[in-house]
C-alpha cells in the first residue's frame, strides 16, 4: 500500500462509524460457559433473566450466533454527539522515551461523564425506555458507570438509581454530584436499605463496600418495584458487545492508513473496554486472518486473571445474580481500597475469561505507585490527564515501548485510554505527597476468599 501522510489525530468521518456492533462469540469455537440460574444451576432461560434484566439485552447477552447486530438508529444519534473518539498518535511520549515503538491510543474520555461508559449506558437505556420501563437500578464503583447511567437515564427521561460502593462516595464527592445534576438518587453501599445491605453491615462493620456488594443491593432494589430492571456496567456479554465500537472505530482508523498493531493492550476492571478494543481483531486471529498480541492489565491489589481461578462463581456479594463462569478472586473477595476504583472487581467476563484460558489474550499485574507515575509520565507530555484506571494500560504500553529500545523493535503498540483522572485528583495528591501505598494479596487471603466458590457448578473446570 501506498504509504499516506498519518495525521497526528485519527478521526473518522460520521459515515465510517460503525452501525453494528460485533459479537465475538459468534467466531469463537470454543464459546464461554453459559450463566446459571442461581436457584436451580441450570443455564438460566431467557424469561428468568428477563426478570433482571431489559428483554432485548437479555438477547444480546445469549446471542452466540449473530456476528454483527445493528446499533437502533436512536443510538447512533447519541454516539454522533461525542463520537467517533480519536485514535491519537503517542509523537511526544515516544520521544520522551526514546523508542522507535509507535504508540497509539483511542482516548474515550471526550464526554462529560470522562469514561467509555457511556457507549453502553447509552444502549442499555435505550433498551429500558422501549420496554416501556419507569427506571433502572445500578452499582458504581469509582462512578464513572453511575455518571454514565445517569446522563442516558436522564437523556431518555428514565428514573436511576445508583448504589456507589461507600469508599468512593466519601472519597469522590464530586462525582456524586454529577450524578444528581442529572437526575440519579445516589445511596452509599453497603445501605440500610437493602436487606443485603443491612447483612453485610452486620457481617463487616465498618466495612467501605465493594461492588459484588452493590450489585446486590442494586438487584434487590429492582426485584421489588413495578416497573424497573437493574443494569449493570461491565462484566456482561451484552456491555463488551456495546463497548466494540471503541474496536471497531480503532480498526477502521488503522486499515484507513494501512497500520497493523502488534500489541494491544488495556486495562481490566470487568473487561469491557478490554473487550470492546480487542474483539474485532480477536475475530480476525480466530478466523485465521490475521495475529496479535493482547494484554490485559490488572490492578496487583486485585488480580482476578492472574492469580484467581477459572470456575463457577457468583457474580455478587450477595448471591442473587446468575452464576458465570469466570477468572475470580471469589465473590467474598475484599480488595484494598485502591486508588483505581473502577478495576476492583473479584471477577472478570466470561467471554474474556474464555480468551484468556485459551492462551489467546495474556495478563499483567501492576503496582499502583508504578500506575500514577506512568500517569504523570504521559500526562506531562501528551497533556490528557488519566484517569487512575486507563493508566494501567500507559504503565504496560510504556513498558513495552522502553522494550522496544533494546530490542530495535518498530512495534506499533495500541492501548485504551478510557477516560480522565478529574476527579481522582485526591489519589494523585497520596501519590505526590509520597503517601501512596501497595497492597499486594497473600495468597492466603486469595485462597480463603476463593475457598467460598461454588466447586459443584463445574464439571469442566481444570
Ligand atoms: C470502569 C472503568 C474501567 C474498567 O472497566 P472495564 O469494564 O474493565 O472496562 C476502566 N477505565 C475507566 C476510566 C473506567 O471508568
Amino acid at each position: 500500500m501506498e504509504e499516506k501522510v498519518i495525521p497526528y489525530k485519527i478521526y473518522l468521518e460520521e459515515n465510517e462509524m460503525p452501525k453494528y456492533w460485533y459479537n465475538v462469540k459468534a467466531d469463537m469455537k470454543k464459546k464461554p460457559a453459559p450463566l446459571l440460574d442461581p436457584k436451580t444451576l441450570k443455564p438460566i432461560t431467557e424469561d428468568e433473566l428477563s426478570k433482571v434484566f431489559c428483554r432485548e439485552l437479555v438477547k444480546q447477552e445469549l446471542n452466540e450466533t449473530d456476528r454483527f447486530i445493528p446499533i437502533p438508529q436512536e443510538i447512533l444519534d447519541f454516539y454522533k454527539m461525542y463520537r467517533p473518539s480519536p485514535l491519537v498518535r503517542a509523537y511526544c511520549l515516544e520521544k520522551k522515551l526514546g523508542t522507535p515503538a509507535k504508540i497509539y491510543y483511542k482516548f474515550e474520555g471526550n464526554n462529560t461523564s470522562g469514561s467509555h461508559k457511556l457507549n453502553s449506558s447509552i444502549a442499555q437505556a435505550y433498551y429500558a425506555k422501549q420496554q416501556g420501563l419507569k427506571g433502572v437500578t445500578t452499582e458504581t464503583g469509582a462512578g464513572q458507570w453511575g455518571t454514565a447511567l445517569s446522563m442516558a437515564c436522564s437523556y431518555f427521561g428514565l428514573d436511576c438509581k445508583v448504589y456507589m460502593v461507600r469508599s468512593s462516595y466519601e472519597l469522590k464527592p464530586f462525582r456524586r454530584e454529577v450524578m444528581r445534576t442529572y437526575g440519579a438518587s445516589v445511596t452509599p453501599s453497603p445501605s440500610m436499605e437493602t436487606k443485603i445491605g443491612r447483612q453485610i453491615n452486620e457481617e463487616y462493620p465498618g466495612t467501605t463496600g465493594s461492588l459484588g456488594c452493590a450489585i446486590s443491593e442494586a438487584v434487590e432494589c429492582a426485584s421489588e418495584r413495578e416497573g424497573y430492571r437493574y443494569v449493570l456496567g461491565s462484566v456482561l456479554n451484552q456491555v463488551l458487545l456495546h463497548q466494540t465500537v471503541i474496536g471497531l472505530e480503532t480498526k477502521t482508523a488503522l486499515d484507513k492508513y494501512g497500520i497493523k498493531p502488534d500489541v494491544i493492550i488495556g486495562c481490566a476492571g470487568g473487561g469491557s473496554n478490554l473487550g470492546g478494543l480487542i474483539s474485532p481483531f480477536v475475530g480476525e486471529q480466530l478466523r485465521g486472518e490475521n495475529k496479535y498480541q493482547f494484554i490485559a492489565v490488572e490492578p496487583e491489589s486485585c488480580p482476578s486473571l492472574s492469580r484467581g481461578k477459572y470456575v463457577y462463581d457468583y457474580c455478587d456479594t450477595g448471591r442473587v445474580c446468575p452464576l458465570s463462569k469466570m477468572y475470580t478472586l471469589g465473590s467474598g473477595f475484599m480488595p484494598a481500597a485502591t486508588h483505581a476504583g473502577g478495576l476492583r472487581y473479584h471477577g472478570m467476563s466470561a467471554t474474556l475469561s474464555e480468551l484468556y484460558d485459551q492462551g489467546i489474550m495474556e495478563a499483567r499485574t501492576v503496582k499502583q505507585t508504578e500506575v500514577f507515575a506512568a500517569a504523570e509520565e504521559f500526562a506531562r507530555v501528551e497533556g490528557i490527564l488519566p484517569a487512575p484506571e486507563s493508566a494501567h494500560a500507559i504503565k504496560v504500553a510504556i513498558d513495552e515501548a522502553r522494550k522496544c529500545i533494546e530490542t530495535g523493535e518498530e512495534k506499533t503498540i495500541v492501548f485504551g485510554l478510557t477516560g480522565t483522572g478529574y476527579f481522582d485528583m485526591m489519589s494523585y495528591e497520596k501519590f505526590h505527597d509520597g503517601v501512596m501505598t501497595d497492597y499486594i494479596p497473600t495468597d492466603a487471603e486469595i485462597e480463603k476468599s476463593l475457598e467460598k466458590t461454588p466447586k459443584w457448578a463445574d464439571p469442566q473446570s481444570k
